[in-house]
């Protein structure tokens, strides 16, 4: 003889322990039972449903009870409606709305309420309003539902007018409005709603009021408003961790209050907080040049990011501790997230040596495994890295590889890395074929552009830029594209155009534009127009080194040694350094960096024997040491030394001994190659048949053949 249990027996003791356990085919089993199923066995099976996940069977029971004929009660509507929202299964949402218009249940709050949640949740904010106007019975709950749909579909004007009409508020309704607010961005308004809260009601702010609040004080720049909040917080007891924590932290870090970040951080305890507080303090520290307590909180961090690495990354490369940029950057590549195009660019702000080829490959190579590269920004950074890294062809093959997706920006990546690289006739080919398409240079593109026909010396094609980017397009010059015209004119020997260019610009020419007239003296032996530039020059510059070289360069240029020892006198009495230059070369995922005379390196006896070696064989095929540039008062042979012992051939001659035949050489300098280096490096590519590219401070040398690539112009 089985036992049957009754509903009542069933319902309390069988149901809910078999749906709480997630046990629901037992459940079922118990319900199918069930003689006389009534509303509460109903509902606790659906709700068994809703918290197993099951959204669909919870659902189709409620259909197939309608159809049987029960009243589901209010409750049992609004629990199948939230798993409706909750599943975001808008399409029998919708049903179950029509049915519960058509038994006529729609009108209370309580079902109104869970209507307006579904449909809000849903994305469908005009039929959660239609249903909002046609509700009988407005409560808090309903009303707060709107409130915060509103805020959500960004008309915090209309839950203004709400919120004044509510005659009854609780803390949902206030808290709405001081996050939705401040999710916004009208940190005054949430603020004020905050400052109304507290005077006229006797509501205790929750976590979520105050990290709002603060947050909203950090956005707003109000350290005072912020340090009131955490008194408030202090005499009410709240504990300072998670949600609080970050936003108080978020508050001190923005207003470089970091002493007091840090305290925070102490008492909250680092795993606690969340990522944007991590963020403010790191970018707080960084901010006031702490790198170092800036990488104890990075490193105590259980997981990075790409935005912390970024942070971190970036942060060393504002305080110049370039080494530690790159340390780090090595470690992402290596084991770090993806990165982005922030970080590129953060990494191409250090150096050129930190974007070195190899870096660029794993990166190349992830981005396209990961599917990162379809983002346009990644690419246009790896086309600018691949560039700046002496890689032309790679940088093409970024640019080629997609013909959709490329922005202004990819575009003018493109024309100024070919343009770096002295491909003037390229340059230009590129930047007509983008005309044609309709895209629209930036005044970057133009700056490219323009040094590319300075470079080809295409001067009138420079004159035609220069006067469609004015016309055409309307972008006014700045100082660098009058560079770009000097240059153009002085390169090419219009010396007379380039000083009068010089004097009719419309703002004050900086030193840059004279060196520049200076270099184009150098070229053309033209002294007299040194001079005068030379005396434009000082009345701006006094403590430029590079003018003091670029005039010494002309004079010895011109043959007036006495006058370049004269410049070099004035230049030890006005204290002005010379920056000191260096060389580095990538070999093995290392970089060697020689400076001249360079005696540091563990390998230097057999890179000085080298160089002197090659020294003679160069001498031999026709290459003349520029001796006259060297001090005056040492004999011949020293000069000579002191020629070979320069930054960059020491890197070269290393380069030479530490790779394979026929590997491209890639050297990088600080400063601008000299003459006698120009001239021997072209000697020694022939030599041993080798392609060097050298980047110095203004564009990369292709030395190939016994010629470069920038034709002596440079
Ligand atoms: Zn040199
Ligand atoms: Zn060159």
């Amino acid at each position: 003889m089985p036992i049957r249990f009754s509903t009542k027996c069933l319902n309390e003791l069988f149901l809910p322990a078999y749906s709480k356990q997630g046990e629901m085919s037992l459940a079922r089993h118990v319900f199918d039972k069930m003689p006389n199923p009534n509303d509460v066995s109903l509902t606790a099976m659906i709700s068994g449903y809703i918290e197993t996940g099951r959204y669909a069977s919870a659902v189709n029971l409620f259909l197939q009870m309608i159809w049987n004929g029960s009243r589901p009660s209010d409750y049992t509507i609004s629990k199948v409606l939230a798993s409706c929202a909750a599943n975001e299964a808008l399409t029998i949402g919708r049903k179950i709305h029509t049915m519960v218009v058509k038994l006529g249940l729609s009108g209370t709050a309580i079902v109104a309420g869970s209507l307006l949640n579904m449909y809000s949740k849903s994305g469908d904010p005009n039929t959660a309003s239609i249903v909002f106007e046609r509700t009988a019975v407005k409560n808090v709950s309903t009303m707060n539902s709107m409130l915060w749909l509103h805020m959500k579909t960004g008309r915090p004007d209309l839950a203004l007018a709400l919120f004044e009409q509510m005659n009854e508020r609780d803390l949902v309704s206030w808290n709405s409005m001081v996050s939705g607010y401040n999710q916004l961005g009208f940190g005054v308004e949430s603020l004020k709603m905050f400052s109304r809260m507290l005077e006229e009601t006797s509501l205790t702010p929750s976590k979520f009021t105050l990290s709002s609040s603060l947050s909203s004080c950090a956005n707003l720049g109000e350290l005072n408003l912020g340090k009131q909040v955490h008194c408030y917080i202090i005499r009410n007891g709240f504990e300072i961790n998670g949600p609080i924590g970050s936003a108080l932290i978020f508050v001190y870090s923005k207003s470089d209050a970091i002493t007091m970040a840090r305290k925070v951080s102490d008492q909250s305890g680092i795993s606690n907080l969340n990522v944007i507080a991590f963020t403010a303090l790191l970018d707080g520290y960084i901010k006031i040049g702490d790198t170092n307590s800036a990488r104890e909180i990075f490193d105590s961090l259980s997981s990075h990011d790409v935005v912390s690495w970024t942070a971190m990354i970036a942060g060393y490369e504002q305080n110049g501790l370039n080494s530690f940029a790159i340390d780090l950057f090595r470690k992402m590549v290596k084991d770090g997230p993806m990165m982005n195009g922030y970080t590129l660019s953060a990494v191409l702000n250090v150096s050129a040596t930190l974007a070195s080829l190899a870096h660029g490959k794993q990166i190349h190579a992830r981005g396209i495994r990961t599917g990162d590269l379809a983002s346009s920004f990644l690419r246009n950074s790896l086309i600018t890295m691949y560039s700046r890294a002496g890689s032309i062809d790679s940088a093409k093959r970024v640019f080629y590889s997609t013909n959709s997706n490329r922005d202004e920006v990819s575009w003018t990546s493109m024309i100024t890395g070919l343009a770096q690289h002295g491909l003037g006739e390229e340059t230009v080919e590129l930047f007509e074929e983008m005309m044609k398409i309709g895209v629209r240079p930036t005044d970057i593109t133009y700056v490219g552009v323009l040094s590319a026909c300075s470079h080809a010396g295409f001067v009138e094609k420079g004159r035609f830029y220069y006067d469609m980017m004015r016309n055409v397009h309307g972008i006014e010059p700045t100082l660098c594209h009058y560079g770009c015209m000097i240059d153009l004119f002085g390169r090419n020997g219009l010396l007379q155009s380039a000083k009068d260019f010089l004097e009719e610009m419309p703002i004050e020419p900086d030193a840059v534009a004279w060196v520049s007239l200076l270099s184009s003296c150098r070229i053309f032996k033209n002294i007299e127009l040194a001079n005068y530039a030379a005396e434009r020059l000082f009345r701006i510059e006094h403590s430029n080194s590079g003018a003091y070289l670029a005039l010494t360069n002309a004079y010895a240029a011109c043959g007036k040694f006495e006058d370049a020892a004269k410049v070099r006198k004035l230049m030890r009495s006005r204290h002005v350094k010379k920056e000191e230059g260096f060389s580095w070369i990538q070999v093995k995922d290392r970089n060697h960096v020689f400076r001249v005379d360079d005696e540091m390196h563990p390998q230097k006896d057999e890179i000085f024997k080298t160089m002197s070696i090659i020294w003679g064989e160069i001498k031999k095929m026709g290459f003349i040491p520029n001796v006259e540039a060297v001090l005056h008062d040492v004999d011949e042979e020293m000069k000579e030394h002191s020629l070979q012992r320069h930054s960059e051939k020491l890197a070269i001659a290393f380069g030479l001994i530490s790779t394979p035949e026929n590997t491209t050489l890639r050297i990088m300098k600080n400063l601008r190659v000299c003459d006698d280096c120009h001239s021997a490096i072209k000697f020694i590519a022939k030599l041993v048949d080798r392609e060097i590219i050298v980047r110095d401070e203004r564009r990369f040398h292709h030395f190939k053949g016994g010629s470069c690539s920038c034709n002596d112009f440079w």
